[in-house]
């Protein structure tokens, strides 16, 4: 089987007012890329007709290919489905509301042609998104970068090309909770970056609303740190030398300052304090071992209901 050059992988969740124009882009870009490319769509269990439309767009052309999944299993799990049923040489993961410019693709590809084996697009400015979303994304990745002991790229998203040698120790990462792009990090290989304009997005609304956005930020720190885990031991030494001041002062009080019934106040504030440490630190155990729990079930990442045009790639030569 011949290889293309480059493979599109481009997941898709209720993108209905996006695809008609996603088309086009993708058609008008493909025409000039001067290498041999296909496309794969990973419809994540879409309530909407995207995966119709999709159909209709795989049927007339080959090169489009596309894979449906059984149900909605996340924009991470969608990418690493993308990822092996694509077979290019150069494999780049984009997301489908036209905020990833495919034209920044030919940027990627004259860098993979240096022979880098990840480029990723960082965002230099992001238009049309809210401030809170600029904030705390700014924020989670200085404080990932921070917590974690893998140099992962900030203000870089999955927007990223990567070399068939790095798509190969991808699939070979077979852990359930997903954080992709420092999963990509860890691999290492050759990296380097393209800076980017993200623009809004074309059509309709994120799908990434807070609630999302907190089990991700976890993913990513739960699944490159165990620092968290560790605040147990720096609170308990803090308690304890608590402990030692307040047991001092205490027999103090009670030799020489016959009149002890106080002392109501530092108690409450005390059990008060020791509670809640362990109860934060009780919670932060549950998210790890909730995560093991996952891991070791060893279930499948996902299930594919229906393809066209696409096979799961083989990761021989
Ligand atoms: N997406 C997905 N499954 C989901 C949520 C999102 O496949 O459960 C896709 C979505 O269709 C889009 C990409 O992931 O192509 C990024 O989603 P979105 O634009 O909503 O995220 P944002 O850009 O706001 O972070
Ligand atoms: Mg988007």
């Amino acid at each position: 089987m011949s290889r293309p050059t480059l493979s599109l992988v481009l997941p898709i969740y209720n993108e209905e007012p996006v695809i008609p124009e996603l088309e086009r882009r993708l058609k008008e870009f493909l025409a000039e890329v001067g290498v041999s490319w296909e496309v794969v769509f990973v419809n994540d269990g879409s309530k909407d007709r995207s995966f119709e439309m999709l159909k209709a767009i795989c049927e007339q052309e080959p090169r489009f290919k596309l894979v449906g999944f059984a149900r909605n299993f996340g924009h991470q799990l969608a990418i690493t489905a993308g990822v092996d049923y694509a077979s290019g040489e150069a494999v780049v993961v984009m997301d489908a509301d036209l905020q990833d410019p495919p034209e920044v693709v030919s940027d990627m590809l004259a860098k993979w042609r240096d022979g880098f084996d990840v480029v990723y697009a960082v965002r230099a400015k992001r238009l049309d998104e809210g401030i809170f979303k600029r904030v705390t994304a700014a924020l989670f990745y200085r404080t990932l970068r921070a917590l974690v002991g893998v140099d992962i790229p900030l203000d870089a998203g999955d927007f990223r090309l990567m070399s068939r040698k790095v798509v190969l120790a991808l699939r070979a990462l077979k852990e359930t909770n997903r954080f992709v792009r420092g999963m990509v990090a860890w691999i290492g290989f050759k990296q380097t970056a393209v800076s980017y304009v993200r623009p809004g997005r074309f059509a309709g609304e994120t799908h990434y609303p807070l609630r999302k956005m907190l089990k991700f930020a976890a993913d990513g720190i739960i699944s490159f740190s165990t620092v968290p885990l560790k605040v147990a031991t720096w609170l308990g030494v803090f308690s304890g030398l608590m402990a030692v001041v307040v047991s001092g002062w205490s027999v103090y009080e009670r030799l020489f300052d016959k009149t002890t019934a106080q002392g109501w106040t530092t108690i409450m504030i005390a059990v008060c304090m020791a509670a809640s440490a362990q109860l934060l630190m009780t919670g932060i155990l549950g998210e790890y071992v909730g995560r093991i729990y996952d891991e070791v079930k060893r279930r499948p990442l996902y299930l594919v209901a229906d393809t066209v045009n696409a096979t799961r790639d083989s990761d021989e030569p």
